[in-house]
C-alpha cells in the first residue's frame, strides 16, 4: 500500500461516516449540497481521472459502493455490485502506469478490465423494471479521446460525468421499494468513454431480465445547465415520451428534444435492445474532454432541477400500464451518413439557428488549421448548404482525406470563407 492508497482509505472512511449521518437524520443534507459533495468526491485527484482499467477506476467504484450502500440499495451485479468486462484493444493501447513493459511511465496494455457498479430497489408488486444509468469513468491523464494537447495531466471529468453520477445518486435517494411502483436498477457504467463497453456488456449479460425493462434513463453531462435549456435525446423511442415530458415540466425548462435513440452515450446500448430511452444533457462547452472540466464550474442547482424533473417523469412513468417502443429513423443503417473525414470541431448540439455552430475546435485539426473559431456558424461546405447537424454530417460523407473544400461561416454577423484541408 502506498501513501496515496492510505489517504484514500482514510477519505473513504470519512465519507462513510458522513454518509451514515444522513441515514440517522441528525441533519438533513440539501440536494444541492449532496450533488456537490458527490462531484467533488469523484473528481478528487486520488481517483486520477477514473480511466477504465486503472487504479483510479477501482477507487471510484469502491467509493460508489460506500455511497450506494449508505442509501440502503441492494447489490445487483454478477459478483456483489460488480460486473466485470474485458476488452482487447487493437492495436494495444498506451496507458499511464508502471509495470511490465512500461517505459517512461507509459505501459502497453493488451487487455483492459473494467467494472460496472450495479444496485437495485426491488418490489414484488410488478414484474417491471426501470433503469437509471450514468457512466463514472473518464479519461484519466488524457487518453486517446482527450481534446487537450499538452503534457498528460488529470482530466477531472466533473461534468463528464461526475455530474450524471451525482444526479443518479440523488434520484436513488428519493425512491424506496414501496413507493417506486417498479423495481429500479441504478447502474454506474464504466468503459463509456472508450466506446460504451460497460453498457454493452450489461446488455449482453444482463443481471435482470431485459424483457421486463420498460425504459432506460441516462444522465451524461448534466452539470452545465445554462438558463433553462435542457437537451433530451431519444424522444422518438416511445410514442409517449413527448407528452409525458411536457406534462412533467412544471419548472418551465426549455426542452430541446432529439428523436434518435442512437447517440454518443450508454442509452444507445439499450435502444439497440428495443428499450425506450431518454438521455439528459446540458450541452457542450470548451472544457469538454479537457483537464479544465473541473467541479467549480458545475451548476449544482441545475443538476437538482434536472433531478426534480426526472423524478416526476419516473413517478408518472412507473404508474403507466403500457410503455411502447418505437424505432427511430437512424435504425436504418443506410440512412445514417458515413464519413471518412471530420473538421475537428465540437458542434453546439443545442444551437437551434440555421447552420452548425462550432462550440470548440481541436488543436492541429482541419478547422483550426484553416482559421475557424469557436462561435463560427458553418453555413455551407463547397456546394452543400448546411442547415443543421444532419446536413452537416451529410456533407462530411462527401469528402476524402487530402481534399480541400471551401467552408463558408457566419462570424459575428459577417459571412467569411475558409479553405479547409480534410484529414
Ligand atoms: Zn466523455
Amino acid at each position: 500500500m502506498n501513501v496515496k492508497c492510505q489517504e484514500t482509505v482514510l477519505y473513504a472512511l470519512v465519507l462513510a461516516v458522513s454518509a451514515s449521518f444522513i441515514g440517522c437524520g441528525t441533519e438533513p443534507v440539501s440536494s444541492t449540497h449532496y450533488v456537490e459533495r458527490v462531484v467533488y468526491a469523484l473528481t478528487d485527484s486520488t481517483f486520477e481521472g477514473r480511466e477504465t482499467g486503472t487504479q483510479g477506476e477501482g477507487m471510484a467504484s469502491a467509493w460508489l459502493d460506500t455511497e450506494f450502500g449508505a442509501l440502503g440499495l441492494r447489490v445487483k451485479g454478477d459478483s456483489a455490485s460488480r460486473q466485470t468486462f474485458r476488452y482487447k484493444p487493437h492495436p494495444p493501447m498506451q496507458v499511464h502506469g508502471e509495470g511490465e513493459g512500461s517505459h517512461m511511465g507509459m505501459a502497453l496494455v493488451t487487455e483492459i478490465v473494467g467494472e460496472n457498479v450495479l444496485y437495485s430497489l426491488e418490489t414484488e408488486d410488478t414484474p417491471f423494471w426501470g433503469i437509471v444509468g450514468a457512466h463514472y469513468d473518464h479519461l484519466g491523464y488524457g487518453d486517446e479521446n482527450s481534446l487537450f494537447r499538452g503534457e498528460p495531466t488529470i482530466h477531472y471529468g466533473a461534468d463528464d460525468n461526475a455530474s450524471g453520477v451525482a444526479g443518479m445518486l440523488e434520484l436513488a435517494k428519493r425512491f424506496d421499494s414501496q413507493s417506486s411502483g417498479h423495481s429500479m436498477l441504478f447502474a454506474a457504467f464504466s468503459g463509456e468513454e472508450k466506446g460504451l463497453w460497460g453498457s454493452n456488456q450489461f446488455c449482453e449479460t444482463p443481471t435482470i431480465n431485459l424483457d421486463s425493462v420498460r425504459y432506460m434513463i441516462n444522465f451524461d453531462m448534466v452539470g452545465r445547465l445554462r438558463g433553462d435549456t435542457l437537451a433530451v435525446y431519444g424522444t422518438g423511442t416511445s410514442p409517449g415520451w413527448m407528452e409525458l415530458l411536457g406534462s412533467c415540466n412544471e419548472d418551465s425548462l426549455i426542452l430541446v428534444p432529439s428523436e434518435s435513440g442512437i447517440g454518443p452515450s450508454d442509452h444507445t446500448s439499450f435502444y439497440l435492445e428495443d428499450i425506450p430511452v431518454l438521455h439528459f444533457f446540458t450541452g457542450q462547452h470548451p472544457d469538454y474532454h479537457k483537464p479544465s472540466d473541473t467541479p467549480e464550474k458545475i451548476n449544482y442547482e441545475g443538476i437538482v432541477r434536472i433531478v426534480d424533473f426526472v423524478e416526476r417523469v419516473i413517478r408518472k412513468l412507473n404508474a403507466e400500464a403500457e410503455w411502447g417502443f418505437t424505432p427511430t429513423k437512424d435504425q436504418d443503417e443506410d440512412s445514417t451518413p458515413r464519413f471518412k473525414v471530420t473538421l475537428g470541431v465540437i458542434p453546439d448540439y443545442l444551437f437551434d439557428g440555421e447552420g452548425m455552430r462550432i462550440d470548440g475546435v481541436s488543436e492541429g485539426r482541419p478547422a483550426q488549421l484553416a482559421g475557424l473559431e469557436r462561435g463560427d456558424v458553418v453555413l455551407s461546405i463547397d456546394t452543400v448548404q448546411v442547415t443543421d447537424m444532419m446536413t452537416y454530417m451529410g456533407a462530411l460523407s462527401l469528402f476524402e482525406a487530402g481534399q480541400t473544400s471551401e467552408v463558408v461561416v457566419s462570424r459575428k454577423g459577417a459571412t467569411q470563407a475558409f479553405t479547409v484541408t480534410w484529414d
